[in-house]
């Protein structure tokens, strides 16, 4: 500990796995209590969200009829910043027509990647299309795509751990740590 590869370590912790569950929770409960009586659709964008979506839709009570599809995209850029220009490597493979569809996300860093895949998926005509975000960096937004459940704001800082990855590594960790260094 920490763990090493040969260029980038773990450095710190920057949000502890009792602060992500609790507010993960609140996100839960929001959720809940917007769709009380509903069936929704968590649409996951793979890996990242994985972990994140499945505590979430732990915690959404039974009076919400949750549903759980994942989509599986690549960026054309690098592993570790995006080009805006997403590849769709595995739809859902549920229609979204007349769904309340969530798109559930690890991270949005520039936008692009949300702000395509919510262009994509409102052209299948959803009854409803709203956002939910674990963590955004807003200095490095560029383009003005709405978050409407988030998780944390954070500083323009690479960050690995409860599903993020670097070059595959980390994305079990229970925390969210920052690196040595951004790969970037
Ligand atoms: P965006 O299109 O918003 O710029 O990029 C979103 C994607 O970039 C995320 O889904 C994630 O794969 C990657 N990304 C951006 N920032 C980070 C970060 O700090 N850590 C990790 N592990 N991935 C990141």
């Amino acid at each position: 500990m920490p763990a090493v590869d040969d260029k980038y370590e773990l450095e710190s912790i920057m949000i502890p796995s009792d602060d992500i569950k609790r507010r993960v929770r609140d996100l839960a409960s929001r959720i809940e209590s917007a769709y009380r009586g509903q069936e929704i659709t968590l649409a996951g964008v793979l890996k990242g969200a994985a972990i994140f979506m499945s505590d979430l839709a732990r915690e959404i009570g039974p009076t919400v009829d949750v549903r759980m599809d994942f989509m599986a995209v690549s960026s054309y850029g690098n592993s570790s910043t995006s080009s805006g220009v997403v590849k769709i490597v595995k739809d859902m493979d549920a229609s979204v027509e007349d769904k309340h569809i969530i798109l559930v996300e690890d991270i949005m860093d520039t936008g692009l990647t949300i702000a395509y895949l919510k262009e994509m998926l409102s052209t299948r005509s959803p009854r409803s299309f709203k956002t939910c975000v674990l963590l955004e960096k807003p200095e490095r937004k560029k383009v003005d795509s709405e978050i409407d459940y988030r998780g944390f704001t954070i500083a323009d800082e690479f960050v690995v751990g409860y599903g993020l990855d670097y070059a595959g590594k980390w994305r079990h960790l229970p925390d969210i740590w920052r690196l040595s260094r951004a790969p970037r």
